[in-house]
């Protein structure tokens, strides 16, 4: 249940009107937006007269019941955009931002020409992993803090900010100067870690799992949001269905659903989606005209040579030629693209 406030009630009044709901036994979290606040109760609130508790409380402006599970990320609550600033750049709807770069960092070398051409080519944000969470225990498994270490020199050399995955809680020490920090698909329910990165004050950016239905994605960012951290970009990224002829399925209406559901970020990982170089273009194309928010697609000097999803990335050639096409369809969504 969600009570939205008048514009301009005072603070003290606020306090007082949390305080009584909490008195009744609720928890309570405030979501502030440009022109309201708004107060959301969580708890059992059958019993609850919504009418009663906006006629006397005169700060009140009306009252609604929030059925669905998922709370403080729910446009219901919160009915604005929420828009992510990092490092001079705005993530969010009329903002359009391509994070790109290799799978995983390979030599200090390799990720400072991705992101040089990258960033050349029109991409605001460098990713590249640290720490890869592989199917097979045998396959290259990143290189750990010396990829971080890369990674930053990278971002000393563009000014580019960095996107990176982390496994779990233990390595939270280490991404104090990433700048937004990646949970993956197969973490997505890992709620523990959710819980961590909720408490910190930087984005995050949370990978639908693969075999994760759109409601389960928003409560893994609700774990985030109750936890005290507003900043989480949503991303899809294809899951699995019956077919085999593609890495996976890239869920489409994922995305209008998501950003009628949610005022959170949202954007598309057409790499991941389809394991397919040549159908990056595709479906980079179509995240824009569905409504994304941004893309993350992979890129590598060297596909053939990759260590990590060659078959999926672009060279930086083929990067380049996207972005201009990318960079034509975007302006005509009227979105933003620095
Ligand atoms: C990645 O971004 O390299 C990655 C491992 O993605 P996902 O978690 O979507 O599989
Ligand atoms: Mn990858």
């Amino acid at each position: 249940m969600v009570f939205v406030l008048k514009k301009n009630a005072p603070q003290q009044k606020i306090d007082q009107f949390i305080q009584k709901i909490e008195a009744d036994g609720f928890s309570t979290f405030i979501s502030t937006g440009t022109e309201h606040s708004v107060v959301c109760l969580i708890g059992n609130t059958a019993k609850v007269d919504v009418d009663f508790v906006v006629q006397t409380n005169d700060i009140v402006e009306y009252g609604k019941r929030v059925t669905e599970p998922y709370k403080a990320v729910n446009r219901a609550v919160h009915p604005d955009d929420t828009l992510i600033k990092i490092g001079g750049i705005t993530i969010g709807e009329g903002f359009f931002q391509v994070i790109s770069g290799p799978c995983s960092v390979e030599s200090e070398k390799q990720i400072i020409e991705v992101a040089k051409s990258v960033k050349e080519s029109g991409a605001t944000l460098l990713r590249g992993g640290a720490f890869k969470p592989r199917s097979s225990p045998y396959s290259f498994q990143g290189l750990s803090e010396t990829g971080l270490k890369f990674l930053l020199a990278a971002k000393k050399e563009t000014g580019m900010p960095i996107v990176t995955e982390i496994m779990n809680q233990t390595q939270l020490p280490l991404f104090d100067d990433v700048d937004i920090i990646q949970v993956g698909a197969r973490n997505m329910q890992n709620f523990d870690l959710l819980k961590e990165v909720g408490r910190l004050s930087k984005p995050i950016l949370l990978k639908r799992g693969f075999s994760n239905t759109i409601e389960e994605f928003l409560m893994s960012a609700e774990y985030i949001l109750s936890a005290g951290n507003p900043q989480v970009i949503l991303c899809e990224r294809g899951i699995r269905t019956f077919e085999t002829m593609t890495r996976n399925t890239l869920d489409l209406s994922a995305v209008p659903l998501l950003k009628q559901k949610s005022h959170l970020p949202v954007i598309v990982d057409p790499s991941h989606a389809s394991g397919i170089r040549k159908l990056v273009p595709a479906l980079s194309k179509a995240a824009i005209a569905v409504g994304a928010d941004g893309l993350m697609i992979e890129s590598h000097n060297n596909p053939a040579e990759a260590l990590c999803d060659g078959a999926q990335s672009l060279d930086l050639e083929q990067f380049s030629t996207l972005m201009i096409d990318i960079k034509k369809r975007v302006a005509f969504e009227g979105k933003v693209m620095s």
